[in-house]
């Protein structure tokens, strides 16, 4: 059964490798948890390509920044990246997804419509949707947006886990609530008026839950996160809680489960592996209480631990069957596998190109 996916790093993997614009290390073989002929073999149709800029060399790592205590751990967000620095290894990135599609000889295309989408689907071509995970390289007047929008961009995470001029992301935090900081910006509600006007879809994962309720309020579109978990579940601040979730449903939204072992199987201490099961246990979660039109999956491949059992992409149709097993039916498989991922990127990107 073919997947679409709601997010992955395999663009920040080879970015952050010898050779930035190494395309081969997609296409031929690569050495983390994704490449063409293995997303192939796991029938990934296309997915969200996410465009994320890692923190400059000189900030301590999150290992390093951990801090410890009996009950859990806390990771405290960076500072905000400087501009120029993240608009740099944003258009590297964006170069780099180019580079693979004109290398793949017609094997990945980047999609900017609905339509595009469903046609490389139909006609067994990756259909990669371009998502800027963090709007770092997006000026505070929002002077760029459209620069960004004509190289391909259609979604974009008002930020990762860190600060910028738009809202406060939500730190890597067990035991923790994701209410963590202030709401929105007044360029942060202007970037969401400005991405329901042009037809990006704005990502909902690693924004805190002030800024969460403050898109909720101001959107017009199905609120979507790309790649989270259930709160009730495993109580990390970045898992969504049950009122989330119940936005997210009753918007026509959706959220993609990520896969990392941290945000499923959470503990005290941060954990190497966790079973395969504990993804379909958080769909399961979410499909009860909001709806099987509103899961899917949010791999991150490529950017995150995940199971063992899984392995990498090959390996995807693993999920399909367990999905099976827990009961979901032949459609209910095929929501979850693309087609809730494509409803609600029908609803939110335009036909008409700026
Ligand atoms: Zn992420």
């Amino acid at each position: 059964m073919k997947i679409f996916d709601g997010h992955n790093d395999i663009l920040h993997k080879i970015t952050s490798s010898v050779n930035p614009l190494d395309s081969q290390a997609f296409l031929v073989k690569g050495t983390g948890q994704m490449d063409y002929p293995r997303a192939l073999q796991g029938e990934f149709c296309g997915g969200f390509f996410a465009v994320y800029t890692s923190n400059p060399p000189e900030v301590p790592t999150a290992e390093e920044r951990m801090v410890l205590s009996d009950k859990g751990y806390h990771i405290p967000l960076p500072p905000p990246l400087p501009f120029d620095y993240a608009h740099n290894s944003t258009h590297t990135m964006i170069e780099l997804m180019k580079k693979i599609e004109q290398d793949s000889l017609g094997g990945l295309k980047i999609t900017t419509s609905i339509a595009e989408i469903q046609e490389c689907i139909e006609s067994n071509v990756i259909a990669a949707v371009l998502h800027l995970e963090g709007a770092e390289p997006i000026l505070p007047n929002l002077d760029n947006l459209l620069d960004f929008y004509r190289l391909g961009v259609r979604s974009l995470g008002i930020t990762w886990s860190r600060p910028n001029a738009f809202g406060h992301g939500v730190p890597f935090v067990y035991p923790g609530h994701p209410d963590s900081g202030p709401g929105l910006t007044p360029p942060g509600k202007d970037l969401v008026k400005a991405c329901n006007r042009t037809g990006i879809l704005i990502d909902l994962a690693h924004l805190n839950e002030k800024g969460f309720w403050d898109v909720a309020q101001l959107t017009s579109a199905p609120l979507v996160s790309t790649h989270t978990a259930a709160h009730k579940l495993v109580p990390k601040a970045r898992n969504l809680t049950d009122d989330q979730l119940r936005a997210v449903g009753e918007s026509g939204g959706v959220v993609g489960v990520i896969f990392s072992v941290n945000d499923l199987d959470g503990e005290r201490r941060p954990k190497e592996d966790a079973p395969i099961a504990v993804i379909i246990k958080h769909i399961e979660y979410i499909a009860d209480l909001i709806g099987a039109d509103h899961v899917a999956f949010g791999s991150d491949f490529d950017g995150t631990k995940i199971p063992s059992q899984l392995g990498d992409i090959s390996r995807f149709q693993l999920l399909v069957e367990l999905l099976e097993k827990a009961g979901f039916s032949a459609l209910e498989r095929e929501k979850i596998c693309r087609k809730n991922w494509l409803r609600v990127l029908g609803d939110t990107l335009r036909d008409e190109v700026y």
